[in-house]
């Protein structure tokens, strides 16, 4: 049986993460790729030039029936019997569709999940990426929300796959409705496809603003982040933060500032190339992870680091 790749949704971008979740497929055999939501015309455009997909559907939102989470997991749920794994990168919007498609079919979706090994077993990370956990898969089909930041993304083919148009065939009003998207950070790269990301803490607080952050980040052409601790304290959009509970990231340069390396926080960023750090206090554990580290008031040495980074890392920015 194949494996149904649900597509990432980027704004309608070429999807990076999907290209990740089809080489994870491929690990399984035989893949499908469904594009699903408002934007599937251009999900689907995106991913047809990624190599060894057989069939993209696509799910044509009806005038009158928006493509909610909800009616995209129902038709998810129906299509599962002809497949053995369906698998989405971890996004807002699939880890939204994977956890209803579980309630409706009464299984449990393995996030996390960073390798694909033999016999029906994946590997997934555990306790904010501090362990491993080794599953044996014994109920399908399997729901499986992958690191995206674990698989390469899949090699581009000169031959596009087919688009086969679905039409939605429900008979019952869907619960919300999706309205449109509005990018707060329009200005600056995506934070999950950035090569470089300036994250900000709690350390900003004492500012009342991330214009510290925000201003290394544009000096370095970077996306903007930040911790838990940051979006709570209101600094932050939520949307921008990284962590076990927020966004998954691995670009080649992550610089870190008022910050202090929690775990949860670090879950996020491990994958990074390079990871620098600016924090006063000289027994912060990010100091303990980075490459390039500044024991310093980040008021004063934010503008001094990135001009470190700027001459360290030509060849990156
Ligand atoms: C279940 C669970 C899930 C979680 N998920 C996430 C997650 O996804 N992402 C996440 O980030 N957190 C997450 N957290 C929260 C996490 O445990 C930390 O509380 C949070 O990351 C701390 O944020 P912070 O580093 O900004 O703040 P703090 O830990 O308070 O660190 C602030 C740092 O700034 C430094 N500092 C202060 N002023 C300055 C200055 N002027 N110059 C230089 N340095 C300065 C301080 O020395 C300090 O080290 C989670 C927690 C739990 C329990």
């Amino acid at each position: 049986m194949k494996t149904l790749v649900l597509a990432s949704d980027q704004l309608g971008l070429p999807s990076e993460r999907t290209a990740r979740a089809i080489t994870a497929a491929q690990q399984l055999g035989r893949t499908d790729l469904l594009a699903a939501g408002h934007n599937s015309r251009e999900k689907a455009l995106a991913a047809h030039y990624f190599a060894g997909v057989e069939t993209i559907w696509r799910l044509v939102p009806k005038p009158t029936l928006p493509a909610s989470i909800e009616s995209i997991a129902l038709h998810i749920a129906r299509l599962a019997p002809q497949y053995r794994w369906i698998i989405a990168a971890q996004d807002r919007f699939t880890l939204d569709v994977m956890a209803r498609v579980g309630g409706l079919l009464g299984l449990a979706p393995l996030t996390q999940v960073h390798a694909i090994l033999p016999n029906d077993q994946v590997s997934r990370m555990i306790h904010a990426g501090q362990a491993l956990a080794k599953v044996q898969l014994k109920q399908f089909p399997a729901l499986l929300s992958i690191r995206p930041t674990a698989f390469p993304p899949a090699a581009i083919t000169a031959n596009p796959t087919p688009i086969v148009d679905m039409e939605y065939n429900e008979t019952t009003q869907p619960t919300s409705d999706h309205l449109g998207y509005h990018s707060l950070t329009h200005q600056r790269p995506d934070l999950a496809d950035a090569k470089i990301v300036v994250a900000g803490g709690l350390g900003l607080e004492t500012a009342g603003s991330f214009q510290a952050v925000e201003e290394l980040a544009d000096h370095l052409g970077a996306a903007v982040g930040a911790t838990r601790g940051a979006v709570d304290a209101g600094l932050a959009a939520s949307e921008l933060q990284i962590g076990q509970t927020g966004r998954i990231i691995a670009p080649k340069l992550y610089v870190g500032m008022g910050l202090s390396g929690a775990i949860q926080h670090v879950a996020g960023i491990k994958d990074s190339e390079m990871i620098a750090a600016i924090n006063h206090d000289p027994a912060a554990p990010i100091h303990a992870i980075a490459d390039v580290s500044l024991v310093a008031d980040l008021f004063d040495a934010a503008p001094r680091l990135g001009h470190l980074i700027a001459t360290r890392s030509k060849g990156i920015c």
